[in-house]
């Protein structure tokens, strides 16, 4: 008897035996869909794993019901894979799965299967087109016959779908009936495809100049000894052309690359791009795509004529590659790269250098301002490190400037958002001609408390950290030390009764810019506004083609995308952008207004920065004026070893979820006691999260911050050991639990 152990795409760490009937045996193979029954429900969709003769004792084993595929939707690549993240990310295998598959290609019911796209076509029936059966009454349709055949021997084709036939022809629609039943032309169905395609390329990639081949060279270079490689290129330094040689490269060896980007908001600008270059080699896969469509991605990519070249966010990493030779993973500083919630929590570039290593292949991380770790892994020689440091064209970098806010609010000039300063250089770049952008940064996860007038913000008297707002209790809470604040009304700078929740900014931002600049066109970019499938292609191709003035967003805005008209980059409330209780906040702040600086700048002119803050004299400011990514990397790096955080250490958050709040505190205290046992000091907690409850779950968390020298997989396999002892307490065993490896914060 032939026995599958498949993995079901459930929350569950292992894999099931089923038995495999007999018909069964020849045709199926691992990486196979098969359906199942499971639990009380009858249908799953499955993938075998593993094929072997061993009758598992003591248990009863079902029978597979069916084979789904002709061929295994997975390669031993993808296996490999999906067994490493569930591994190294201490996360179910099912839920690997889950993430992995597209949920047509794992359907519940036969409802909600993956069907393909089919289209009403129309050819010419050759066998009697040429005899005589059109009389002469039918003068249209003999027409129509000549008119059908002349289009399809000057295009090459041999059919059309029918609904194009009257604007092709100018036949209606009942001439053609005519001919159908008199059988001279033929009505069939033909599956088509969903996805986009793209004109052959239109252009040779731009010859690099001498800066550009130097690192390119030395990336080549830097391949041969090292398996990652870091390029840091200031923005607008040419790093999209440098990957763009490097694809070149990879086609002429007849290897696959993935070319991963943190948000689909990049994928929009890219794609156009590198489509003029490579056409129709080139596939796109994220989100907006629905299922349908990236299923059929998924089986080009499975077939013999995959993509060459995959443009996606995190999850396609899990598309089937059969011959990758180079991973891109652009804006490698990007925390989207994190998947957050659910499991398995990965984190992609970390992720994409494992899948590369999968195949011998390359990983190329780029940035202009990489993240501690990946710098702090180049320095130390783990990885490769190629500088770009000159703009194209020698651009120049923007003039930095700050307007304070505080003084100005002192002074009674600050009338809402927008210093006059900032206005006036606003005014004079619309009149140059030249387009503006506005950030206005709002991140959701706890709201704050903030002084309007001033930018004030209450802050823990113990700790150096903000205190976040819980709206419920209207108290001021200390995520570090517990404590907790009543908050005031009234300003401590200023005096008035203006301390506020802060509020969504942009909508705020926009109006008041419209009132401002009433002849200006302006738009807003932020998660409200870029709901539909087209709609970031449609705000970036309005400010591209200079039908907009002035562009308000958030964050979404400051990253990768190329616009060659931009004179001033304002950035309001920027100490919002640093007040946040987690010891990334100032590397983000700092990335993410250097990032937007780089929006700023023109063949011809200067661009210019404008940031308003409370307080110009934070450090931070002082490495952004000057531009100094490694000063601001020391004093980073400096900090992390102080209080203890990557890449000094290693990070794991373990959460605890129930609906009885002494269940939740009791069962994460004894986890954390177990834990103890061997970790120590290296075992923080349990503590209450940022958001203590979620949909009626309490929620508490442990921190681990593991020295570095310990073994990954020896901690693991304690956690796992600690885990199997904690379910053994019937009161924690239906207790969730779960683990979030390198967590961020
Ligand atoms: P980065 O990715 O580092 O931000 P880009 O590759 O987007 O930089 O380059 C910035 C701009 O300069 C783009 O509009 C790009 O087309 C142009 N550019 C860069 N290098 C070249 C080149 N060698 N030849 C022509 N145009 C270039
Ligand atoms: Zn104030
Ligand atoms: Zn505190």
């Amino acid at each position: 008897m032939l026995y599958a152990d498949v993995v079901l795409p459930l929350p569950l760490a292992d894999t099931f035996t089923y038995s495999v009937p007999e018909e069964m045996e020849r045709e199926i193979g691992i990486g196979f869909r098969v359906v199942v029954p499971f639990g009380n429900r009858k249908h799953y969709t499955a993938i075998v794993l593993k094929l072997h003769r061993n009758a598992p004792a003591g248990v009863e084993v079902k029978r597979i019901y069916s084979l789904t595929d002709r061929d295994p939707v997975l390669n031993g690549y993808q296996i490999r894979l999906w067994e490493w993240i569930a591994y190294y990310y201490l996360s179910p295998l099912g839920d690997v799965f889950r993430a992995a598959l597209p949920s047509v290609m794992k359907p519940r019911n036969l409802e909600e299967r993956y069907r393909s796209k089919r289209e009403i076509h129309v050819r010419i029936n050759r066998d009697i087109a040429d005899s005589d059966r059109l009389t002469a009454r039918s003068k249209k349709q003999a027409a129509l016959l000549q008119s059908l055949k002349r289009l399809f021997e000057e295009e090459g084709i041999a059919s059309l779908p029918q609904k194009e036939i009257p604007v092709r022809t100018g036949f209606s629609n009942a001439v053609l009936q005519g001919l159908i039943e008199k059988g001279l032309v033929i009505r069939y169905t033909e599956e088509v495809s969903r996805l986009e395609t793209h004109p052959s390329s239109q252009r040779k990639s731009f010859e690099l100049n001498s800066y550009q081949q130097k690192a390119l060279d030395e990336v080549n270079r830097c391949f041969e000894e090292k398996r990652v490689c870091l390029l840091h290129g200031v923005t607008s330094s040419g790093k999209t052309e440098i990957y763009i040689h490097l694809i070149e490269q990879q086609l002429k060896e007849g290897k696959q690359t993935l070319y991963l980007v943190p948000e689909i908001a990049l994928t929009t600008q890219l794609m156009s791009r590198l489509s003029h270059v490579f056409g129709d080699q080139l596939g796109i896969y994220h989100s907006k795509i629905n299922d349908n469509e990236r299923t059929e991605i998924w089986q080009k990519m499975a077939s013999d004529s995959p993509y060459k070249i995959i443009i996606g966010v995190r999850s396609s990493l899990f598309l089937p590659f059969s011959r990758l030779g180079l991973v891109i993973v652009d804006e490698e500083h990007e925390t989207g790269y994190k998947q957050q919630e659910p499991a398995p929590r990965y984190h992609a570039r970390d992720t994409a250098i494992v899948l590369a290593q999968l195949f011998g292949a390359s990983t190329l991380l780029g940035s202009a301002t990489p993240s501690i770790e990946s710098y702090h892994n180049a320095v130390t020689g783990k990885y490769g490190l190629v500088s770009l440091e000159k703009r194209f064209e020698d651009i120049e970098h923007p003039v930095i400037s700050f307007e304070n806010t505080r003084e100005l609010q002192r002074k009674r000039k600050m009338k809402e958002l927008l210093a006059p300063g900032l206005i006036e250089k606003i005014d004079n770049a619309l009149k140059r001609g030249e387009q503006v952008i506005l950030f206005r940064n709002r991140r959701g996860f706890a709201p704050m408390l903030e002084c309007r007038l001033c930018g004030w913000i209450p802050k823990c008297s113990s700790c150096d950290v903000s205190l976040t707002y819980h709206k419920n209790s209207k108290e001021l809470k200390c995520h570090y030390c517990n404590r907790s604040f009543k908050p005031a009304a009234e300003c401590p700078v200023c005096h008035e009764q203006s301390v506020e929740p802060v509020g969504t900014g942009t909508e705020k931002l926009e109006e008041e810019v419209a009132k401002l600049f009433p002849d200006a066109v302006v738009a807003r970019m932020d998660t409200d506004t870029t709901r539909g499938k087209h709609s970031y292609e449609k705000i970036i191709a309005d400010f591209q083609q200079k039908r907009v003035q002035i562009l308000v967003g958030t964050q979404m805005l400051a990253k990768g995308l190329d616009f060659d008209n931009v004179g001033v980059v304002g950035i309001i409330a920027a100490d919002g952008l640093l007040n946040h209780p987690d010891f990334r906040s100032h590397e983000r702040g700092f990335q993410l207004m250097l990032q937007a600086a780089g929006r700023a700048g023109r063949k011809k002119r200067q661009g210019e920065v404008v940031i308003q803050t409370a307080d110009p004299e934070q450090p931070v400011y002082r490495y952004l004026r000057a531009n100094d990514y490694d000063g601001f990397y020391r004093s980073q790096l400096a900090e992390r070893k102080l209080f203890g955080y990557p890449p000094y250490k290693r990070l794991i958050t373990i959460l605890f979820k129930h609906k009885e709040e002494e269940r939740v505190e009791s069962g994460a205290k004894y986890f954390a006691r177990l834990l103890k046992q061997s970790l120590g000091e290296m075992v923080l907690g349990p503590n209450k999260p940022l958001i203590g409850r979620i949909r009626q779950y309490h929620i508490r968390q442990v921190l681990l911050k593991l020295d570095t020298h310990l073994s990954p997989s020896k901690t693991r396999d304690f956690i796992k050991s600690v885990e199997a002892r904690f379910r053994e307490n019937p009161s924690y065993r239906y207790l969730l639990l779960h683990y979030d490896v390198d967590s961020l914060s």
